[in-house]
């Protein structure tokens, strides 16, 4: 008799569990999905690890969480290499490529970009003791250290007789250039600033105008509903100060251009 009393009671409890889980179904409908962003994190100070963490930090990372925040969904974000992201966006292993990407027509081609979040231009960099390269013109000949897939490599292999190496992260790209494997580096000029201010400029230098204007976006697998989407968001991001105190927070000023 108790033994039944017992059955009938895990019964009951049984038919209760599968009740909540019904209404948990429902619940779980509501909760936020999951945004996949992809990144390449040597990109300071747009995307990055500090020493010793694994956390993504960085205007970028700030930017795409507030995003997912507006969209209500829940941001994870990986790390792959640069040249892989478009990729991996085609197939469908990640929503989001955040990476300091510029808006280019070759990269509008492959995938969906989203309107503008930063505007950027390229820069070169040299050991200090060269004063041989004050600009573009003097790289021709050169060999000069680039991150693969990036608007930079682009710059130098457009460079007559440049002699180009690629590499898969910019901590590569800039230890070349300190060992003097190359004579100079063709990068993002803020990412080439942070640099410097942190710890570069005992060896390194910028030199030259700032070459091509670009500026970034996310991007997105072609035809998404979630370009729109982001573009909502940057733009209530814009207008409701939280653009502006993540810019000020990794530039220190406000944004010149949005
Ligand atoms: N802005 C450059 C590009 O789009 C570099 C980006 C990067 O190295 N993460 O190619």
């Amino acid at each position: 008799m108790k033994k039944l009393l017992m059955v009938l009671m895990s019964l009951m409890l049984l038919v209760m569990a599968a009740g909540c889980g019904g209404s948990g179904e429902k619940k779980s409908a509501e909760q936020p999905k999951v945004l996949k962003v992809g990144t390449e994190p040597t990109f300071a100070p747009f995307e990055f690890q500090e020493k010793g963490s694994k956390e993504f930090v960085g205007f970028d990372m700030d930017l795409i969480r507030a995003i997912g925040k507006q969209l209500n969904m829940q941001v994870e974000i990986q790390n792959m290499g640069f040249d892989a992201l478009i990729p991996a966006l085609n197939a469908g292993n990640i929503d989001v490529a955040a990476a300091g990407m510029s808006i280019t027509p070759d990269r509008q081609k492959a995938v969906d970009m989203s309107d503008p979040y930063y505007v950027s231009g390229l820069t070169i960099v040299v050991n200090k003791d060269n004063n041989a390269i004050k600009g573009l013109k003097d790289l021709e000949g050169k060999g000069i250290a680039v991150q693969i897939g990036t608007t930079g490599a682009d710059k130098a292999a457009k460079v007559k007789g440049s002699k180009v190496k690629t590499f898969n992260t910019n901590a590569e790209v800039f230890l070349e250039l300190k060992n003097k494997g190359v004579d100079a580096v063709i990068i993002d000029k803020p990412v080439a600033e942070y640099y410097l201010v942190q710890g570069g400029k005992d060896t390194a230098k910028l030199v030259g105008e700032t070459m091509e204007a670009e500026s970034y976006g996310f991007s997105v697998k072609k035809d998404s509903k979630l370009t729109p989407q982001i573009n909502k968001a940057l733009s209530d991001l814009k207008k409701n100060g939280e653009y502006d105190k993540i810019y000020e927070k990794w530039f220190g000023k406000k944004a010149a251009a949005k």
